[in-house]
């Protein structure tokens, strides 16, 4: 293989840790310890590299080589334009749904971005961006947002990218951990990303870049926040969806349904009108909002049209 190929290993520095902050072609750039980058090659048989994978890596001159990787905490994955399932970033903590009163949020469009990150078992929560912009027509709803997702368990915070209100409490939660921040165009996740991170920061990443010429990537780039933690942040990764779930996985991506699954008297219950239900015992209780349960109906269907059909 050519990046095994060209590399002496004789040449090479003793083994440390890295992570990948962003991957070019046949290249990933990466950061020691010490937070120093350096382009690195990496052997054929690491099985694919991307944003946020912690690895093994051993110093060289001009480049590197990524020797090892270690096991990944969580993996975030979109269909490439064949279709097939690709993965874009690796060990997130945390996925920020960012909403605004303008374009207006909905409970469906949250539901699916909450049912997608518990899918894949990374801890969401709710961003109600903009909020210089509420009015009094927007504030029945954005408080009905935060009043349900609130009482479900996530956290929800309030910020202005523009004005910056409420970006401590948003620089608090995003501390010490690795977050991505997803959500509909518009909302405000680029103009979050810059009030969070000061110039300097941005421009180490695409300095360097530029600098090498050919070496362009539309890859995903890891970027520290000074207050603690780090983001990783590209278009694909702001289009995070629900792609090829199964039916049981939206159930249980519904949090509060999860303690009445297995429940049913009829193990291939449909939730929509079967006798002894757990789920609808549940919705007769109030302890399922109807919202909620029609929210699950409509992902489903949606997923799997025939499924679940009422
Ligand atoms: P993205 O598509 O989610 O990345 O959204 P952008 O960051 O590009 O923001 C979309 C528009 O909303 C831009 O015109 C921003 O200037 C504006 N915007 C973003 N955040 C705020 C905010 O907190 N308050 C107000 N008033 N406008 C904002
Ligand atoms: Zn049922």
């Amino acid at each position: 293989d050519t990046a095994d190929a060209k590399l002496g290993e004789s040449d090479l520095g003793p083994e440390q840790d890295g992570l990948i902050v962003t991957h070019y072609g046949t290249q990933v750039m990466i950061e020691d310890a010490e937070r120093m980058r350096k382009r690195c090659h990496f052997r054929s048989n690491l099985g694919g590299l991307v944003t946020g994978d912690k690895v093994i890596w051993r110093d060289g001159n001009p480049y590197g080589v990524v020797v090892a990787k270690r096991e990944r905490e969580s993996a975030l994955s979109r269909p490439d334009p064949y279709g097939d399932m690709k993965t874009v970033a690796a060990n997130i903590d945390r996925i920020a749904i960012v909403v605004a009163p303008y374009p207006e949020p909905h409970f469906n469009l949250i539901d699916r971005y909450l049912v997608a990150a518990e899918a894949i078992g990374i801890e969401p929560a709710l961003v109600i961006n903009k909020v210089d912009l509420i009015d009094d027509q927007q504030r029945a709803k954005v408080e009905a947002i935060a009043a349900l997702y609130t009482q479900l368990g996530y956290q929800v915070l309030r910020a202005s990218a523009k004005n910056d209100e409420g970006l401590e409490p948003l620089r608090a939660y995003l501390a010490h951990f690795t977050s991505v921040f997803v959500g509909q165009s518009g909302v405000g996740k680029s103009s979050l990303v810059n009030a969070l991170l000061p110039e300097s920061n941005i421009r180490v990443g695409g300095l360097s870049e530029r600098q090498t010429g050919t070496h362009t990537t539309t890859s995903a780039q890891l970027f520290h926040i000074p207050t603690g933690g780090c983001l990783i942040d590209s278009p694909g990764i702001r289009e995070f969806g629900l792609w090829h779930i199964a039916p049981d996985d939206v159930l249980a991506g519904f949090k509060e349904f999860r303690p009445y699954i297995g429940y049913c008297k009829f193990r291939d219950c449909s939730h929509t009108h079967e006798p002894g239900c757990a789920i609808l015992e549940a919705l007769e209780t109030g302890d399922i909002s109807p919202g909620r349960l029609a929210g699950y109906r409509h992902i489903l269907a949606d997923l799997h049209p025939g499924r679940g059909s009422y």
